[in-house]
């Protein structure tokens, strides 16, 4: 079972629908939309103008339970401190998982408004965030959703399902 609960505010419940609907095919899990959002006010920095991943994390692990994993989606901007930014950031073997659809939507690159890339992209972002909760590591194949990506366009070339091997090992399959 997946939970997914919007981290501030504006992240629109139909996006969240839509993704657990998503992520419920392609991980033949069932996922389940909180209603209430977390205010992330206590993990933001005002230096950076931007909010503190590790510290959401750490909030969404206070209130994961037992068979749970949470995927946080975030409206605000991540960082962690090595990096400028993070699409999102998780917990490798542990129940929480954390993306941000700041930097995934087009008016961030000053495009018009696409919703239907958006929502491609924050499936992708959250395969590769959910994959690392199941103890997967960065894979090779850069159209796997469990490549590294520090860019949009590493992003954009990914596919929304996994690679064999990867799909095998979120499936528990061996
Ligand atoms: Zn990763
Ligand atoms: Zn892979």
């Amino acid at each position: 079972m997946i939970h997914l609960v919007g981290i501030g505010e504006n992240v629109e419940t139909m996006v969240l629908d839509e993704l657990a609907a998503s992520l419920a095919r392609a991980l033949r899990e069932s996922c389940h939309v909180h209603p209430d959002p977390i205010d992330p006010g206590f993990a933001y920095d005002p230096v950076r103008n931007q909010y503190h991943a590790t510290a959401i994390l750490r909030r969404l692990t206070s209130v994961a339970t037992d068979g749970i994993r949470i995927l946080g989606v975030a409206s605000m901007d991540l960082y962690v401190p090595i990096f400028t930014f993070v699409f999102g950031e998780a917990q490798v073997s542990g129940p929480c998982a954390l993306i941000s659809q700041f930097r995934l939507r087009q008016d961030y690159y000053g495009l018009p408004p696409d919703p239907k890339l958006t929502n491609e992209r924050l499936l992708k972002e959250a395969l590769h965030e959910l994959g690392h909760t199941r103890g997967l590591r960065h894979c090779q194949d850069w159209s796997c959703p469990m490549a590294a990506s520090t860019s949009i366009e590493r992003l954009d070339v990914k596919n929304t399902e996994y690679c064999l091997p990867c799909w095998r090992r979120v499936m528990g399959v061996t």
